[in-house]
């Protein structure tokens, strides 16, 4: 069974798909494994650290003789193109976002396992790509934070006086956001959050953080949040204006599947903020939690700068590609068996996984829009 790892090629993406230690892994499990060269570069793996790894130079021959293939995010179309019928991809996929790809996968019959579809149960936390990923990001935001602030987060006595220690407010406790709260806390700075979910009032407060109830509790399908009505956003908004104003920083997430990103703080609020404050738009990709928020950015809004953070899992790109690489590999071992590949379409994992499977896009949402 011969496995191939690409090289990502997605302007600032570090990651890689394969560590050499799940490589070693595989290779115990019988796979032959090639890499792309240069793939893990970025993420401080180089190829000379992968053992019994062939490094190839052309990627259209690599994938060619590959049963399976695995990237961080959606191969180009060339890549796809070279893949044999039959042949299996694993890798972030978002497919609404890639008609054009969905379609060649479609067409070219290849497996596509997209790793943001695992679906979020117990025995499938160790496949959950969003979740590591998520994890690391929750870390690194409050350090991003940080840098932008003329304070520090602890308190700390000094021959001249104390500083008092910052205010950390997160909002939306999610894997990422409660890692946020967590590494706040660490840090020493007095943290508070908030989520629509009233379950996360308990994590809060075992990560040492108050807990802000705004009262409104808007628990969706699948643990997930749902959206606000307007009048209880406006419930919410009444609560939170006056946490918003105290903070030095804000650390916001909140995401609801499937929709934009709910807005939390609005131009109105920003403007009562702390002069110095930092706000980190965790969910700037997907249309940002702040008003104001550029995806990619760093802007200057009145009091406060609202830092626009994309793909924060890249910028702790080796760790972020070692808990990325055992993921697909606990998902690997799922649908590998005895040296051959072996999909179990009765099981929930692989099949709300599979994006495509035998010329059909077999996710009806993405089907929807593709089709
Ligand atoms: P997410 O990225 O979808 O959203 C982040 C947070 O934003 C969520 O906590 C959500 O409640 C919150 N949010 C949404 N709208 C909001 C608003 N208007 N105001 C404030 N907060 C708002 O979430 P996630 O990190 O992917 O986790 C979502 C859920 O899935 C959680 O319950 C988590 O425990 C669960 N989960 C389960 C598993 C598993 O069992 N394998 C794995 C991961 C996550």
């Amino acid at each position: 069974l011969k496995i191939v790892t690409l090289k990502e090629t997605e302007a600032g993406e570090r990651r890689v798909a394969l560590v050499p230690d799940v490589a070693a892994r595989l290779v115990k499990l019988g796979c032959g494994l090639a890499l792309e060269a240069g793939a893990g570069v970025a993420s401080s793996y180089l190829d000379s650290a992968y053992k019994d790894v062939s490094i190839e130079t052309s990627q259209r021959d690599m994938v060619a003789s590959a049963d399976i293939v695995l990237a961080v995010n959606p191969p180009s179309l060339s890549a796809i193109s070279a893949m044999k019928p039959g042949a299996i991809l694993i890798s972030l996929f978002y497919g609404r976002n890639h008609p054009e790809l969905v379609k060649a996968l479609r067409d070219g019959k290849i497996s596509c396992f997209a790793m943001e579809q695992v679906p979020r149960i117990s025995r499938a936390q160790a496949m959950d790509v969003l979740s590591s990923q998520a994890t690391l990001a929750g870390y690194y935001a409050v350090l991003l934070g940080t840098t932008h602030m003329q304070k520090i987060l602890p308190m700390m006595t000094t021959a001249v006086g104390s500083l008092r220690a910052a205010q950390v407010l997160v909002m939306g406790l999610g894997v990422a956001g409660l890692q946020a709260l967590a590494t706040a806390h660490r840090l020493g700075a007095v943290t508070e959050g908030y989520d629509v979910r009233p379950e996360t009032k308990e994590e809060a407060h075992s990560l040492g953080a108050k807990f802000v109830d705004t009262g409104v509790d808007a628990t969706g399908q699948g643990g997930y949040a749902r959206e606000l009505t307007e009048q209880e956003k406006a419930k919410v908004r009444a609560v939170l204006t006056d946490h918003i104003a105290r903070a030095d920083l804000i650390v916001t997430t909140a995401a609801v599947p499937g929709r934009r990103a709910p807005r939390l703080i609005d131009a109105e609020q920003i403007a009562k903020m702390k002069q110095g404050a930092v706000i980190v738009d965790m969910a700037a990709e997907g249309g940002g939690n702040c008003e104001g928020t550029k995806a990619g950015e760093t802007v200057q809004v009145g009091p406060a700068m609202i830092v626009g953070p994309v793909n924060l899992p890249s910028c702790l790109a080796e760790q972020a590609s070692e808990l990325y690489a055992k993921n697909v590999l606990n998902l690997l071992q799922q649908i590998i068996k005895d040296g051959k590949i072996s999909l179990d379409m009765t099981d929930e994992v692989i099949a709300k996984t599979l994006l495509t499977h035998d010329g059909k896009i077999t996710n009806d949402g993405v089907r929807q829009v593709v089709e």
